[in-house]
């Protein structure tokens, strides 16, 4: 079978940027498993997965606009400490979730000035290109349960 929408495609990967450090890996952990053509994979992800079958490996390099996308100043904002009134100690590097008008984003906390907190809304990994080493370890139909719940039941997914 081959890795096409709506098949449940279970992966081993490593993740690393231009530099060769590790970002993210499933070794060591369980295999990820996930449901294809739905969008919870990046773009570039499923393009590079589409058409391929249990046993094969693809070493894939992914532009940030395929990835989480380039990163935009705007949502470099400064905001008053007040804002983190429940927060003791908090230090470039914490991360929160923000509601907005376009939704929940996550904010990291750049730089602490007094009463002046700078926080950055862009995605970790925006501007970075995203080079992944993967391996096919099985494709299967997913079953209409996990398409309605939008999610993988079994190994690799949810437990329910
Ligand atoms: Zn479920």
């Amino acid at each position: 079978m081959q890795v096409a929408k709506n098949t449940v495609v279970t992966i081993d990967y490593t993740l690393t940027n231009n530099d060769g450090e590790v970002l993210d890996t499933s070794k060591g952990q369980e295999p990820l498993a996930y449901i294809h053509g739905i969008g919870y994979m990046i773009p570039g992800l499923e393009k590079a997965l589409e058409g391929k079958s249990e046993g094969d490996s693809l070493n894939v390099s992914i532009e940030p606009k395929d990835a989480y996308g380039e990163r935009d100043e705007s949502l470099v904002k400064t905001v008053d400490r007040a804002l983190f009134g429940g927060i003791d100690k908090l230090e470039p590097g914490m991360q929160f979730q923000a509601q907005t008008p376009e939704g929940i984003e996550i904010v990291t906390v750049t730089a602490v000035n007094g009463d002046e907190v700078t926080v950055d809304g862009n995605h970790p990994l925006a501007d970075v290109t995203l080079n992944f080493d993967v391996q096919v370890l099985g494709v299967r139909e997913a079953t209409p349960e996990e398409l309605e719940h939008g999610h993988v039941h079994g190994p690799g997914g949810h437990q329910h």
